[in-house]
């Protein structure tokens, strides 16, 4: 059993019923043994364009090896219409392996933990509820001039 954390985002359509629907799809996988989602978060738009986006972190136990994990969200990203038109462009649907155990791999398809979490403050604040001890005060300090406003949904 392995113990993942996936980030997921959308900016396009509506977000919040694309993320909630990414959760159960997930939270149904027949090798996902249990999940715990965040709370949404809004935040304005990193290195990207257009509108505001949501964000969430979703926690995996779960039997996907990494590849498989990858997989498996690159077809529910397929499956929400994400389409990559330029780096960085809106998207319907977003879900990045953040974290996989205490792996650490880099190779052209997967780099785990994700290159860019630590400049996220969209990332830091959902992983902070599932896993207080993922995340230091010195990656809070990072971030600390990106807007990001906890949901009620
Ligand atoms: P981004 O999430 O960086 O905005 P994409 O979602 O289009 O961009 O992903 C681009 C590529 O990043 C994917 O084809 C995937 O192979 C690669 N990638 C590398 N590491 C990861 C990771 N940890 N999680 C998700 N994708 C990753
Ligand atoms: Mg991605």
């Amino acid at each position: 059993m392995h113990r993942a954390y996936v980030g997921l985002g959308a900016n396009l359509g509506d977000a919040v019923a694309t993320l909630s629907q990414a959760i159960q799809d997930l939270q149904a996988h027949p090798k996902v043994l249990s999940l715990r989602a965040s709370s949404f978060y809004a935040s304005t738009p990193v290195e990207a364009d257009g509108p505001d986006f949501v964000n969430a972190v979703v926690e995996l136990d779960t039997t996907l090896p990494p590849y498989e994990l990858l997989a498996t969200l690159q077809q529910l990203e397929h499956s929400a219409g994400r389409q990559r038109p330029y780096p960085n462009a809106p998207r319907t649907l977003d879900l990045d392996v953040l974290l996989y155990d205490d792996l650490h791999m880099a190779d052209a398809k997967l780099t785990i933990p994700h290159p860019r979490m630590w400049q996220r403050a969209f990332v830091l604040w959902p992983l902070q509820e599932l896993a207080p001890d993922r995340v230091s005060t010195d990656h809070f300090a990072a971030v600390a001039s990106q807007r990001v406003d906890k949901m009620r949904c």
